[in-house]
């Protein structure tokens, strides 16, 4: 079961849930991209192709170039430290210093 430990050492974020409560982040120059290449999947998806086919294959595309376009962000409910999982396979770790209203 996968988990991403808090430093404040109260609360773990289990990554087994799907979908989890973590949130998606997506370069704003990449959202059409991501939309387009979600829309692509699910039509995808709806065919239930079989294992190899051409459409199967898009599929496992699809789903790689969304996990290439998306990285994770969990914040902690004790501490409020966001775990910013990056695509290089780092996580950095943002602590809170203050709260504004806007
Ligand atoms: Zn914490």
């Amino acid at each position: 079961m996968p988990r991403l430990y808090c430093p404040c050492g109260d609360f773990i974020h289990n990554l087994s849930n799907i979908p989890d409560d973590g949130f998606l982040t997506v370069r704003d120059r990449d959202y059409e991209e991501l939309l387009e290449t979600e829309n692509n999947r699910s039509i995808l998806s709806e065919l239930q192709p079989y294992s190899e086919t051409k459409e199967w294959k898009e599929l496992i595309i699809s789903d790689e170039r969304i996990i290439n376009l998306t990285e994770r962000i969990y914040e902690c409910p004790e501490c409020n430290r966001l775990m910013w999982m990056k695509k290089n396979g780092m996580v950095n770790i943002y602590e809170q210093t203050n709260t504004i209203k806007y």
